[in-house]
Parts: C-alpha cells; sequence; structure tokens
C-alpha cells in the first residue's frame, strides 16, 4: 500500500530538489542512451529517477524510486521505453511515503496532446503560483515545483506548444534548467539568470541536452555548447532552433557547482570544475597557509582542492581518509542521527598518513558542521598531532533557494557562530575559510563590484538574485529578517 496524500490542505512543505536532467532527439536507442546520461548525473540526485520517450505515436514512461543502474538496468525496463526521443531525470527530494507521484518527468496530455517535463532547480514563486491555481480549480497530483510549470502550459491560450511553454515559463521565478519531450521534438532552456547549468550535445545524427558534459562523455557524444541563459532551444526533425524570449538580464551561474555540485570532470560554463577547484586550493594555500606535514582531503569532494593547496604549498599530498564508495552521499540522510552514522560508514582514517603529522584536512564546505566533527575526530584518533581545517569555500551563511538542497537557515553553523567558535566547535587548532574574492578568482574573475556579482553566491553573502515570493508569503516580515540577513 502506498500512501498518496493527507487530508489536510496544501501547507506549502514542497520538495527540496537537487537534480540531473537529460534529453535525446533523433537516436533509435533514446532511452538506452538516456539512462546512460542519467547514470553519469547520479551524483546530482540519487533518490529516484524517470525517463519518458515517444516513438512517433505514443510516449511512454518509466519512473522509479532508487539509484539509475537499479531502475534501468534491465533490458526489459529499457525495451519497453521505444522511440528515438527520450527525456529523463536524476532526482534528490526529502519527503518520505509519498515520493513516487513526485518522480520526474511529469507527463500530462493537454490540448495539443502529451507533453512530458524535467526539471533541474529551484522556484522562488511555486507555492504562490499553486495557491491561485488551485484557487482557479486546478488538481494538483504532485508536490512539485514542475507540476505548476504543467498547469500553466496548459492554461496558456497560445496554440503552438513552443509559445504555450514560453508562457509558461515567464511566470514563474527562480532558478530553472528544463527539458521536454512532445511529438514534434525536444525542447530545453534556462531561466535568464542561468542559475543551473545546461549544456547542448551531439552523437552522429542525434542532439542531446544534459546537466553537465560527463553525461556527454559517457555516450561518446561531442559537446556543442552551453545552452545560454534565457535561451530555450527546439530540437526537431528540422534541426535546431534557438529562441530568447525574455528580457536578458545579468547572469548569476551557481557558483555552488563550481565548489561542490559538479562533477570534477565537467565543463561549465566553458570551465573545466576540476581545474577551478584546484585554482581554488591554491588561493586557500595563499590566504592561509599554515605550518604543517602533510594536506590531506575529506574523499571525494576536497581532493582537487586539496591537490590545488598541496601545489601551492608545497606540502605533501595525503590521503588520510579513505572512503567507502558503496555509501551514497552523506545528506541523503534524512535526519540527523542517521547523517552522524552515515559519516562514520562513508570514512576511515589511514593512520599510516596521520600518526604523528601535523594535518592540513581540506573539504569542500560546512554546513550543519557534522562532517567535519567527525573526520576531526577521526583524524586525532589516529594520531595526529595538530589539525588545521581548510574550507574550499566561504562560510555557507545562508540556505540555498534555487536547487541545492541546504538546511534551514538556523541550522547551518557558520550562520550561529564566528569562525572562531566553529574551530572550537570542531574541536580543530585553526580553521579557515577561502574568502568570497579568492572564490571569484580561483573561478577566473575578480568580483567586480560587490553590489552585482557576476554568480549566484547567496549560500555565502545572503545576495538573492531573485525575489522569494514564496518565503515572504509563507512567514512575514520578521522571521524573513533572520532567514536573509546577514550572520
Ligand atoms: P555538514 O556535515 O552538514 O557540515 O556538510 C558538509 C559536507 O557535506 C561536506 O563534506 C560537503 O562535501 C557536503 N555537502 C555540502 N553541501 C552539500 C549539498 N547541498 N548536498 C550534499 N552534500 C553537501
Amino acid at each position: 500500500m502506498t500512501e498518496i496524500g493527507t487530508g489536510l490542505p496544501f501547507d506549502g512543505d514542497k520538495l527540496k530538489e537537487e537534480c540531473g536532467i537529460f534529453a535525446i532527439h533523433g537516436h533509435a536507442e533514446a532511452a538506452a542512451h538516456a539512462a546512460l546520461g542519467l547514470h553519469a548525473l547520479q551524483h546530482r540526485g540519487q533518490e529516484a529517477a524517470g525517463i519518458v520517450s515517444f516513438d512517433g505515436e505514443h510516449f511512454h514512461s518509466h519512473r522509479a524510486v532508487g539509484l539509475i543502474g537499479d531502475i534501468f538496468g534491465r533490458k526489459s525496463v529499457i525495451d519497453g521505453l521505444p522511440g528515438h526521443a527520450a527525456i529523463g531525470h536524476a532526482r534528490y527530494a526529502t519527503t518520505g511515503a509519498s515520493m513516487l507521484r513526485n518522480v520526474q518527468p511529469l507527463f500530462a496530455d493537454f490540448a495539443f496532446g502529451g507533453l512530458a517535463v524535467a526539471h533541474n532547480g529551484n522556484l522562488t514563486n511555486a507555492m504562490v503560483l499553486r495557491r491561485r491555481l488551485v484557487e482557479e480549480g486546478c488538481l494538483f497530483q504532485s508536490t512539485t515545483d514542475t507540476e505548476v510549470i504543467v498547469h500553466l502550459i496548459a492554461r496558456s491560450r497560445r496554440q503552438n506548444i513552443v509559445a504555450r511553454v514560453v508562457d509558461a515559463l515567464r511566470e514563474i521565478d527562480g532558478a530553472w534548467s528544463l527539458v521536454a519531450v512532445f511529438a514534434d521534438g525536444i525542447l530545453g532552456g534556462r531561466d535568464p539568470l542561468g542559475v543551473r547549468p545546461l549544456v547542448l550535445g551531439r552523437l552522429d545524427e542525434a542532439w542531446i541536452l544534459a546537466s553537465e558534459t560527463c553525461a556527454l562523455d559517457i555516450i561518446g557524444a561531442e559537446f556543442v555548447r552551453d545552452v545560454e541563459p534565457g535561451e530555450i532551444v527546439i530540437i526537431d526533425r528540422n534541426g535546431l532552433k534557438s529562441l530568447r524570449p525574455f528580457a536578458p538580464r545579468p547572469h548569476r551561474f551557481c557558483i555552488f557547482e563550481y565548489v561542490y555540485f559538479a562533477r570534477p570532470d565537467s565543463m561549465v560554463e566553458g570551465r573545466g570544475v576540476y581545474e577551478v577547484r584546484k585554482r581554488i586550493g591554491a588561493e586557500l594555500a595563499r590566504e592561509s597557509a599554515v605550518p604543517a606535514d602533510v594536506v590531506v582531503p575529506v574523499p571525494d569532494s576536497g581532493v582537487p582542492a586539496a591537490i590545488g593547496y598541496a601545489q601551492e604549498s608545497g606540502l605533501p599530498f595525503e590521503l588520510g581518509i579513505i572512503r567507502n564508495h558503496y555509501v551514497g552521499r552523506t545528506f541523503i540522510e534524512p535526519s540527523d542521527s542517521i547523517r552522524h552514522l552515515g559519516v562514520k560508514l562513508k570514512h576511515n582514517a589511514n593512520r599510516a598518513s596521520l600518526a604523528g603529522k601535523r594535518v592540513v584536512l581540506v573539504d569542500d564546505s560546512i554546513v550543519r558542521g557534522t562532517t567535519s566533527t567527525k573526520i576531526v575526530n577521526m583524524v586525532r584518533a589516529a594520531g595526529a598531532t595538530e589539525v588545521h581545517m581548510r574550507i574550499a569555500s566561504p562560510p555557507t551563511t545562508h540556505s540555498c533557494f534555487y536547487g541545492v538542497d541546504t538546511p534551514e537557515r538556523s541550522k547551518l553553523l557558520a550562520a550561529r557562530h564566528t569562525v572562531e567558535e566553529m574551530a572550537g566547535i570542531i574541536g580543530v587548532d585553526s580553521l579557515a575559510f577561502l574568502s568570497i574574492d579568492g572564490l571569484y578568482r580561483a573561478v577566473g574573475e575578480a568580483r567586480r563590484d560587490h553590489a552585482v556579482p557576476q554568480y549566484c553566491d547567496a549560500c555565502f553573502t545572503g545576495d538573492y538574485p531573485t525575489r522569494l515570493a514564496d518565503l515572504e508569503g509563507e512567514l512575514g516580515g520578521r522571521q524573513m529578517t533572520f532567514l536573509l540577513e546577514d550572520a
């Protein structure tokens, strides 16, 4: 028996999502390629996944909870998704029992025919729109932002499908990279700020859209270019067409994609993520060098920055912590108590590299402080004489409302404590974070003007690039002040 909802009015408790999206058009084995692409994007979401294909006459869908390999590993599943066009979605979400109905792509039968959509990002006015749509008579089947887009498409008066989708997208705020499949072809687009990534690729005659280039590499496709912020690309039997239907806005790509989220072998917005992370480590070494014997990364997320730190400082790089790769990301665990266990399951100290040493420990970020506290204890227990923690990003002081799952502000260690207090809580001899200017230098752009940053860096600065309509409506002025004011 599956729980499918509550008897209560919708309380606005929508899902938080980190996701990977993929679309392919013009390939006889579209679904098999989509499954491989999603497998390469697994790091963007590990809880559930889906593929919708179109065979020229019918749409086919398979969606389930679990990892891509488990869901799409069987030939019979792929055989059930025939057609030359397919889109897919890998998702992370924090809900429990009623999850399956939220798994994307979402398919709907519109007046013009079927269309399925998959979305990465988070809308900041989804609840406001949803309330309006429900009052107007829309029946929602899920609690995802994406379904708001589906209803907006259905309500557009335009004749043309693409025009309807654009109409819908004009109403939404926040971060969205999305792909859709319909009878004529596929479509992909990015919000005008370009917060989340989306790239375009080619495999023989087929066109591909994917969150990251690692999803092109896995199928041997060639990287063509990034889909531009505010651009909509439509791919049908006549080839590719590009539209720019929105007023241009300054681009604000998510800087946290470089710090943590994207895979290091991906090219994002013209830059190799691995190289950026190494430069971040080098900046960190220049900003906060400390006498030590070894540089040790918290694997895997701290590895490239630790290499950069070691190269810049001239200290030896050692794998002082070994990660068990058969455990998912720590963040997948929903409750704090299980997250603690997750860290123990995931990492173990490598005594030989730590005993008797002064250790520089490098990780990408501190969110709640759970990982760092555990790792530091582990490193000390393995005989390190000093532990100096170096973090490859500025303090995470603000929640993300654009698709990276961060806890509410009150749970962010850096929102409550100074760096010195954090050092005491984590139990290190010294703690230093990369400065925001250092981070901008590492991605290759000096922060031109502090009033107008070139990236979305809200998690570090509280400078949110869009209105947060849902939050304003939900909380009112007083609590908003705590959520958004500078720490
Ligand atoms: P915490 O233990 O709460 O301080 O989380 C910090 C650890 O989680 C770091 O090792 C990061 O690599 C990782 N991390 C940071 N942000 C995220 C995120 N949005 N999703 C998953 N993991 C994250």
